[in-house]
């Protein structure tokens, strides 16, 4: 079996093993393989192997792998990483989702730019879970504040809440950070937003994710490797 194929039944196994040991139901967390870094051959390889979602940091890159595999029409394309004003437009016309929206302004921008044809992009809130260790993401205090602000937003459609927890291997550090997120959405459905997604867990976390309610994990390097170190 090719390598990324191997890799992602590993993966798809860690992420029964862990809803069956917390009793959620079997096949409830999705799985978005993150390919940020990887050509778009890795994501032809994942595709064979019956991945459909894929998740991308930089906008250029993410562009470029888009356009090459227009023929696997059934793709899902997620943008994760931070995002400039001046890279919305690129995002709106080519993505179904956004995890990474911590302002009001790139909000009204991707809905702004969305195009008409499209379908609303669908959009998440990323929360900074881990207070001064962590700098991207807004904080818990100012969520319901925006999540109403882009709720009411024409044509994106807030799904829920993302969060990326400082690095642990503090398993009750892990769960405080999960649980707090959960615990966000939780308040917000109460307040009568319909939020169905918590994305929360990657390669070295998402047992920790998914006990805490994880709807969908973002794996990258267990499924395509390790990343070459970042070029600036
Ligand atoms: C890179 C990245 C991931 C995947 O990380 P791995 O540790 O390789 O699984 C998940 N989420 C975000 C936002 C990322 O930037």
């Amino acid at each position: 079996m090719p390598r990324i194929a191997e890799n992602l039944k590993t993966v798809r196994a860690r992420m029964a093993a862990a809803e069956r040991k917390c009793g959620r139901i079997a096949g409830e967390t999705r799985l978005l393989a993150v390919s940020k870094t990887f050509p778009a051959e890795s994501i032809r390889e994942a595709y064979a192997a019956g991945q459909r979602e894929f998740g991308e940091n930089y906008a250029q890159e993410a562009v470029s792998k888009v356009m090459n595999l227009v023929d696997l029409s059934d793709l899902v394309w997620h943008f994760i990483g931070p995002l400039q004003s001046n890279k919305t437009r690129q995002i709106a016309e080519h993505f179904h989702w956004v995890h990474s929206v911590d302002r009001l302004k790139i909000a009204q921008r991707l809905s702004e730019q969305r195009p008409s044809a499209m379908p609303p992009l669908n959009v998440c809130i990323q929360v900074n879970v881990s207070g001064e260790a962590s700098k991207s993401g807004v904080s818990p205090a100012e969520v319901p504040a925006l999540a109403a602000a882009v709720a009411a937003l024409p044509h994106v459609v807030l799904r829920g809440l993302m969060c990326i927890p400082e690095p642990s291997d503090d398993a009750w550090v892990l769960a405080a950070r999960f649980g707090l997120l959960a615990d966000m959405r939780r308040q917000l459905q109460q307040g009568g937003l319909a939020l169905d997604t918590l994305s929360m867990g990657m390669s070295d976390d998402l047992e920790h994710a998914i006990a805490a309610g994880a709807t969908l994990v973002r794996v990258g390097s267990a499924i395509f490797g390790r990343r070459p170190p970042k070029a600036l």
